[in-house]
Order: structure tokens, then sequence, then C-alpha cells
């Protein structure tokens, strides 16, 4: 059987190694093992030292396993937020993050765009006092990209309000420089490329110094995955709740073998991908990408405008061996997106592109 090649932006394709990781970890046991034992805490740490490595996050910042990266923006509004958020909005996940801050009855503000567009500089003015500036740099709704240096700009703005940071669709991809970044959050099954089940939660020492004093004045921070519970465990090496040990396993293994392969390379290849994919919709009759200004355009996860014609050529692209995702929510008929993940390599871009229905 020819296997299909997954250009779906989450779950997606799985990072080549995974499969002789999954065998192994089946071999060692790794489910099976307990989550207060020692190889648990080895495996445990292991990960979280080859994920600093990769994505060179600080040695101070604390790392966190949750379910999932939904579940981040929940942790991040529980731990952080006493009154106030400030909320950059252009898409589906956007829009979550700031919804959560409304259903737990913070007074967040909002600030928006229509779909697809980025953040202009006029807009990257917040208000003073506000607690936590939400962004997320990579809205996989619409193939957006937030541009880094714009999220450090508003922390040299602010430097009182803490920074947190949607990178599901970008890690590890997109480069960070953590001096202006207090919290951010991915899951595994996008550019990991890692069966789904594991989200992870990134907390400089001043966001973890926020949640210590909101706990202090008497606010309720969540139960088993407030910050303070996570830290209780991450103390021993552990997490609050029975894991999800294998994945925690595999990211480790990923990490590594991305750092082997070149962390810089896997971001020079996404580049190029991009650059494929988006110079060949450039250059179509019909279809164009969505996102037209070339500074708001996702690397990582990209958006086509088909109107009328997405079911169309995700069923012709499927019988050639290539799935690729429909438009989010009110875009499915209109629009389909592509992933690109260091999963995809340059000729799987290439054969994929060449297969697109004319
Ligand atoms: C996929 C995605 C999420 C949600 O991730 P889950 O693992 O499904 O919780 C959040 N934000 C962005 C930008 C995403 O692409």
């Amino acid at each position: 059987m020819i296997k299909d090649t997954y250009f779906t932006v989450g779950p997606s394709q799985l990072y080549p190694t995974v499969k002789d990781h999954i065998y192994t970890a089946l071999e060692e046991d790794i489910p099976s093992i307990s989550h207060r034992g020692d190889r648990f805490a080895h495996i445990y740490e292991s990960t979280i030292a080859s994920l600093k490595k990769l994505m060179n996050i600080p040695e101070s910042f604390k790392i966190y396993f949750m379910g999932s990266a939904t579940e981040g923006m929940e942790r991040i509004i529980q731990n952080t937020i006493g009154v106030s958020s400030t909320h950059f909005v252009n898409g589906a996940f956007s829009s979550k993050f700031y919804q959560t801050a409304v259903d737990y009855g913070k007074k967040p503000e909002k600030i928006e765009v229509p779909f697809g567009s980025g953040f202009d500089k006029s807009l990257l003015k917040v208000k003073k006092g506000t607690e936590c500036i939400c962004i997320t740099q990579c809205e996989t709704s619409t193939g957006t990209a937030f541009p880094i240096e714009d999220v450090y700009s508003l922390k040299e703005q602010n430097p009182a309000a803490l920074t947190a940071i949607d990178i599901v669709s970008s890690a590890p991809y997109v480069h960070l420089d953590f001096k202006y970044i207090d919290l951010a959050f991915f899951s595994v099954q996008k550019g990991f490329g890692l069966p789904a089940g594991l989200g992870v939660l990134l907390v400089s020492p001043a966001a973890f110094a926020k949640a210590e004093s909101l706990s202090q004045k008497g606010m309720l921070l969540g139960s088993y995955h407030s910050f303070l519970s996570f830290e209780k465990y991450n103390l021993k090496r552990q997490t609050p709740e029975t894991p999800n040990s294998l994945d925690i396993y595999l990211l480790g293994k990923i990490c590594e073998d991305m750092l082997a392969r070149g962390i810089s390379l896997i971001r020079k290849e996404t580049d190029e991908k991009a650059a494929l994919i988006y110079n060949f919709f450039d250059h179509h009759k019909i279809y164009k990408p969505f996102v037209s200004d070339k500074k708001f355009r996702a690397a990582t996860t990209i958006t086509i405008d088909t109107p009328g014609r997405s079911a169309q050529i995700v069923s012709s692209l499927q019988k050639k061996g290539f799935i690729i995702g429909r438009g989010y929510g009110a875009f499915k008929d209109d629009k389909i997106r592509i992933a690109n993940f260091p999963s995809h390599s340059v000729s799987d871009v290439q054969s994929l592109l060449r297969s697109f229905p004319k």
C-alpha cells in the first residue's frame, strides 16, 4: 500500500522517526512504567532538557505538561490574570483565547482585525495596566502570522505586562528570544509531528511570580493544573496526574532528532517550502493565497482561496495520496489549508504542487 502524505494542519504527517521511537518505547515498556518512579523522572527531565536546547528556552523557565494547547489558554487566564488581558484577534484561535478570558469573568480588551489580516504598527498599542498581552503567533484558522518583532516591541512598550503567545502551529520553527516572552504554549501534533494528546506550557519566572501573588490574594488558580500544583510536582520531576508518558518520551526523542538534523536547517527548509507554495499560488490563474500582505503570511500553515472548489481539490489530491485540509469553519467550501511542518520534505511539497488540480 502506498502511504498517504498528510499536509493537514494537525494532526499531520508524523515526523519520519516517530514510528521507530514508538517501537522502542513499546519494547521498553514506557506506557506501563509508573509516573511516580525514577524511570519516568528521568524521561521527564530529559525531554525538558532537549526541548529547552532545541528552542533555546532559558533554564529559568518552567515547562509543564498539559492535555492540549487549548488547555494552555485556560491555564494562562486562570493563573496570571486578576482583572484584564489584551487580545489580538484575527481568527478562530485568537478569538477562543479572548473568549476564555470572558468565560472566566475577566475584563479582557480585544484588538480585532478581519480574518486573514495582520496587525499594522498603528494597532500595536495596548491599554496601560493590562496584565497580559495575548497573541496568536500563527493563526492556523487563516494562515496569518504575527511578526515576532512586533511581539518584542509590544513587550518593550509595556514592560510591566506579561506576554503570552500561542505557538501551537509555528513551534519549533518560530525562533523566539525569550527575553520578551513570559508564557508560550503548543501541542505536539502540529510542528513536532507526534500523535495528539500532549500540550506544553512554558512559564517565565515573572509569570510564575504573578500566579503566586494572585494565589496569596486568595484567588483560585484552578485545581490540579494550577501553576502551583504543577510546580509542586515539577520539583519531583512528575506531573500532578497520570500523564501521557508515551508522548512525553516521544517529544524528547523528536527534539533530539531535530537537534541532530539542526534547527537552523529545519527553519531554512521551512522557508524554502513556504516560498515554493506561496510562489505557486501567487502565479496561479484562479487560486490565490488568502493572506495578501506578505509580511503577515504564515510559513507553517498556509491558506489558499479556492472559491467553491475546496471539496473537489481535496478529493482530487486524496486520490493521488495527498491529504490536505479544507478552510476553517465558515471557510470550509472556499479555502484550503496546507501545513508546512518539519515532517514535510522539500520533495513532498514539490510532488504535492505537481499533483495540484489545474
Ligand atoms: C491547533 C491549535 C490550537 C488547539 O490545539 P489543541 O491541541 O487542539 O488544543 C490552538 N491554537 C492554535 C493556533 C492551533 O493551531
